[in-house]
């Protein structure tokens, strides 16, 4: 694998990783099969070719890789508040994490007893969580960013990506398809917002990580 050279200059790299967890009472929550691999593999590279990374953390079991500053949050709200407090001082935001869409509407503060009911369904009231990376699209320090956005596509993959290039206000979309969760190796099509398209098929984490540094260019 070639390794990353050296940018012109150190960038503030942002990275977001791993799923979020929205709690439905003391005991249950909401998330998904994000490992943050992909995120943690990003800041690695990142910080390998010379920049300074931050690096947002859902609950996952990573080690944080040397010379990363990392900050570790829970809900797609402590997600957000981070992000955005870190968002206005980075040259460039990659968003891995797998952003957990919904929320329960209230976190009980006891377990919650709907089976005591009798009944044999039970309803849960969810509330939309905000899109982290579309607030980052139209933050007033965008402009002169660079944002890479992820997107997990079972069908209709592209047009999908394309769709959310745009409405995102991101750089790039890379598409991944679900047998990249919790796997070290996935495939990958980087879409640019200038019509451009990379396929990587079948590769490392490590060696995505590596492509999707060298998208900031070289000397
Ligand atoms: O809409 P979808 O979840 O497929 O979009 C994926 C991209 O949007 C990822 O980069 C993800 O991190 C980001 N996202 C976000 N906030 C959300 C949902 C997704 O930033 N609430």
């Amino acid at each position: 694998m070639p390794k990353p050279r050296r940018p012109r200059r150190p960038l503030r790299v942002l990275v977001t990783a791993g799923p979020t967890r929205e709690p439905i009472d003391p005991v249950r929550y909401l998330s998904n099969e994000s490992s943050g691999r992909m995120g943690f593999a990003i800041a690695h590279a990142a910080r390998r070719a010379g920049h300074s990374v931050t690096l947002v953390a859902g609950p996952v079991a990573l080690a944080t890789p040397p010379g990363v500053r990392r900050v570790d949050v829970v809900t797609a709200l402590e997600m957000r508040r981070a992000t955005l407090a870190a968002f206005p001082h980075a040259d460039v935001l990659y968003m891995a994490a797998a952003v957990s869409d919904w929320r329960p509407r209230r976190r009980l503060p006891g377990k919650w007893r709907a089976k005591d009911k009798g009944s044999s369904t039970a309803t849960l009231a969810l509330v939309r969580n905000p899109d982290i990376l579309a607030a980052c699209g139209r933050h007033p320090s965008r402009p002169g960013k660079l944002l890479v956005g992820f997107a997990l596509e079972t069908s209709s993959g592209i047009p999908r990506a394309r769709a959310k290039l745009r409405s995102k206000g991101a750089d790039f979309i890379v598409l991944n398809s679900e047998r990249a969760l919790n796997s070290p190796r996935a495939s990958a099509l980087i879409l640019g917002g200038d019509g451009s398209v990379r396929r990587l098929t079948n590769r490392t984490k490590s060696h995505i990580a590596d492509a999707l540094i060298d998208l900031l260019g070289h000397p």
